[in-house]
Formats: C-alpha cells, structure tokens, sequence
C-alpha cells in the first residue's frame, strides 16, 4: 500500500529566479474531477510560474545560487522530485556530474529493453510496439543528456 495515496500532501513549488519554496495544496484534493488537471502555482512574490517539484524536494539555502542553477537545469530536462514513497524519496542528484551519470544510467537501462524485445525470440503482437517505445525512449534520454552537456 502506497502511503501516500490515501493522504494528502503539499507539494513543494520552487520559484528559481527568488530561489524560494513554496508549500502547496494539490488541486485535486479539492476537486478530485481535475486530477490530471496541470497545477500551475504563482510566485508570490515575483509573480514568476513556480515549479512543481513534488513532495520530496529539498530546497538548498538561498544563497546556494549554483545548487539552484542545477535545480533549474534539473528542472528543464524533466526531472522533478515526484515519488509516491513507495521505494524511497525521489532522485535528488547534487551536481551536475552526478545527473548526467543518473541519465547515463537510464539510457543504458533503456538500452536493454530495446536489446531484450530485438532479440525476442518469438515475437507476439506487442514487440514492434515495445521496441518503437524504448527506442523513443533513449531519444529522450539522449536529447536530455544534450541539453545538459549543453
Ligand atoms: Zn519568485
């Protein structure tokens, strides 16, 4: 049973450019027709889009600005700090280095699937489907390893 799923938490939103964390109630904790609905939070105090970084983020110190540069690279490539808590708090790298090394890891688990239905010995009605998926999948990976090799 997934601990969180009964309860409701705030998530964090982080506003990069005042490097502040803002606790927020979900949306769909009031209306649970607009679950898949996109929250979009304000920064209270420039007004700027905050970002969602889920509940398990950590915000650095406000003077920490080159951890909170990474954390806006994080943020473009499509990591947020989302995890249900079943299997530990979400990945939380603390370099640059380290995240890179993260997507390295995934591309080379990507890799695998792809190799695993490529040599499927009996291929049934999903393979071709399972194949363009990870294929897709390590253009993604890729594409945000470009991003932060920049
Ligand atoms: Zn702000």
């Amino acid at each position: 049973m997934c601990r969180y799923a009964a309860k409701t938490y705030k998530p964090h939103y982080a506003c990069f450019d005042c490097r502040k964390t803002f606790k927020r109630r979900l949306l769909w904790d009031i209306n649970r027709s607009d679950e898949d609905q996109e929250i979009q939070a304000k920064c209270p105090q420039c007004s700027t889009l905050m970002a969602n970084m889920g509940k398990d983020f950590a915000a650095p110190k406000k003077d920490n600005i080159k951890q909170w540069e990474l954390l806006k690279s994080i943020y473009s490539v499509g990591i947020n700090f989302h995890s249900c808590g079943c299997s530990g708090p979400g990945y939380i790298p603390n370099s640059k280095e380290s995240l890179i090394a993260h997507f390295n890891e995934i591309l080379n688990e990507y890799h695998g699937h792809l190799k695993y239905w490529q040599l499927k010995k009996e291929p049934g009605n999903n393979t071709e489907k399972e194949k363009q998926y990870w294929l897709e999948k390590i253009k993604e990976a890729e594409d945000k390893l470009n991003i932060l090799n920049g």
